[in-house]
Parts: structure tokens; sequence; C-alpha cells
């Protein structure tokens, strides 16, 4: 059995008009045209199976994310219908208490100038999520061993109650949530930036283990978060790790640090592992500054696969429109590769 690819219908619902970086309004990194990119490169490649997600009750969302939170994303889209219009903040929080009024929900419920809402925001990523969930099911009933949820806009930074670094929903800690049914779940998260909203809902969870390689938030985004010294807290101490790695890794720094990684995810023993994708970390990536070649993102989905457990993947990263859907196309083809499986799958 090939791998099992869930689209996000709705995926071009969201037009971000721009970023706003240090000030200055720049194009969106973050654009429709990803999805295309990766869904050609797979077509193209052969061996998955694509469908359509089907739709997700809203009611799914409420143990991971913040109703009120909630409630703004599905609230702005609504009232932005029909025209061209968006939502970013302007002030974010700086007392305590609930925001009052739209403006102060606005700066509340997300924590950059990267990540505007719009009239297709909501859903586009309800149906990211609806691809996630279906995916997780999927994997959940044995009907597949990898399932790959093939969405934009990207989910991993998005924490319980803020949106941010393009990232609306949280399908990665959607899919670890449904996957706890069959046991400990580890996230694995090879996006070139940190995933901090996984992390961040997981960070109490000694049944979620979060494992996220990225470049150090010291020069790289989300800046506050991906520190080596964040490993938890509560019942969760010791099953959050972080692995930094300087600007310009390439192949060589890559090897020890996903070792690493996939060590400390063999330990967990899990029923299952989410694997958060990125292919940020490219070479031509515009925004990753890594220098890892098309060739090694195969080397990761053999790296991942020789775990011998159950995998879901969610589409993170990757803005290089010539290159990221031949990443995916590596990752994934060696991660379901069958026949060159090397350790036990469970029944
Ligand atoms: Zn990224």
């Amino acid at each position: 059995m090939g791998v099992r690819v869930i689209c996000n219908p709705n995926y071009a619902a969201h037009v971000p008009p721009h970023e706003v970086d240090n000030g200055a309004v720049v194009p969106p990194w973050e654009v429709p045209g990803r999805f295309d990119a990766v869904r050609a490169a797979l077509a193209a490649h052969g061996g998955f199976a694509f469908e359509d997600a089907p739709a997700l009750s809203v009611d799914v969302l409420t143990g991971l994310h913040d109703a009120g939170y909630v409630a703004h994303l599905r609230d702005t889209s609504a009232a932005l219908a029909g025209g061209g219009g968006w939502v970013m903040p302007s002030v974010f929080p700086f007392a305590p208490g609930e925001p009052r009024g739209e403006a102060a929900r606005r700066g509340a419920y997300c924590f950059d100038t990267f990540t505007a809402i719009t009239a297709g925001t909501w859903a586009a990523a309800l149906g990211g999520a609806a691809a996630t969930y279906r995916a997780a099911e999927l994997v959940a009933a044995g009907e597949t061993r990898v399932a790959y949820a093939l969405t934009r806009p990207p989910g991993h930074h998005a924490e319980r109650g803020r949106c941010g670094g393009y990232s609306f929903l949280n399908n990665a800690a959607l899919a670890a949530d449904l996957l706890l049914d069959l046991g400990p779940v580890a996230v694995l998260d090879i996006d070139v930036h940190h995933g901090n909203g996984t992390q961040h809902l997981f960070y109490d969870s000694p049944d979620v283990l979060t494992v996220s390689v990225h470049g150090d938030p010291a020069g790289l985004f989300p800046y506050f978060s991906g520190f080596a010294d964040e490993t938890g807290t509560g019942r969760g101490l010791g099953f959050n790790l972080n692995l930094p790695l300087p600007p310009g890794t390439g192949v060589d720094g890559y090897r020890p640090a996903v070792a690493a990684a996939l060590e400390r995810v063999g330990r967990h023993r899990p029923a299952a592992v989410v694997v958060a994708f990125g292919a940020d970390a490219h070479e031509a990536d515009p925004i990753g500054g890594m220098r890892l070649p098309t060739a090694y993102f195969a080397e990761l989905g053999a790296a991942v696969r020789a775990l011998g457990v159950p995998a879901v993947v969610t589409q993170e990263g990757g803005y290089d429109l010539a290159t990221v859907g031949a990443c995916a196309a590596a990752f994934l083809a060696a991660l379901g590769d069958e026949v060159s499986r090397g350790a036990a799958v469970p029944p």
C-alpha cells in the first residue's frame, strides 16, 4: 500500500495579502501555489493515492484550541466575506484581562505580523484540520501505515489561543491528540522553524513527546522559543527536546541532530509518530537559511521509516516553489517504502 494523501479541499481559499516584516510590507511567502507544487510533484513521482478530506465538525477542535480564539477566526473570516480585506494586529497585549473589542482581539489572538486573517482563512484552516484528522483516523484504524495531510496554511506555530507563523489551527497536534488512542505518541518536527505551537500544546504532557530540529531561534523565527533548555514542565518534564542548529547547516550538521531526535523518539516507544514536515531547510528555500539538498529528504524519510511505527505527516513550511514538491515526494516515498522497511511494524 502506498502513501495515502489526504488533501485540504479549501487550500486555495486563504490568500494572504502581504506580510509585515520589521515594519515593511512584503509579498507573502505562504501562497496557494505551494500546495499545487507539492501535489504536482507527488503525481509525477507516482505511488501516491489522493483523496479530498471530508468535512470536519468544529467540535473536534475544542480540546485543543481556545473557544474564544476559534470563534475569532471563524467570525473574522465571516465578517470579511465578499471583500478583499484582511485583519492583522497592530497592538499586542501589554496588560492582563480578556480582550474587549475587535482591535484587542486581533492582538490577543495572534503573536506576529506575518499572519493575516482573510475571508477564506477559516475555511482553509478548517480544511487542513479535516485533512489531518482524516489522515490520523486512517492510521489509527490500521488502514494505512503512512498518511500525509497535504495542506496549507501550515499549523505547527499555532498555539492554543494564538495564530502566528502563517499557522491558525495546529494540525500536527490534532493528529497527535487523536493517535493517543493507540498509546504514547511522538511528534517529530523537521521544519526549519521551531514547532512552538506543538511544544506549547503538549509542554506538560508525558504522553506526547515533542521533538524539534530547527534553526537556532536566536536568529530565526519564532525567536522566543525553540532553545535547548526548554525540556517540558510538570509531568511533561523531559518530554520536549529542542535541537537548534546554526544558520547554514548542511547534511553533516543535520545527520547527528536527526539521529539524536530519532533516538529520543525511539526511547518513548511511540505507538505512532506525527511528522511536522517542512521543506524549508532546503538550500533553495528563500527564508530558511539552511543548506540541505533534495536527496537528503529521502534519507530523512528512510530514517523515520526505520522507527517501524505508523506515521501521520503534516505539511508545514517550504517556500521555494521549484523544490518544495520534490522534497516532499522524496521524503514521503522513502517513508512509505514497504519493501526496504527494516524494523517490525505492529499488525
Ligand atoms: Zn518553517
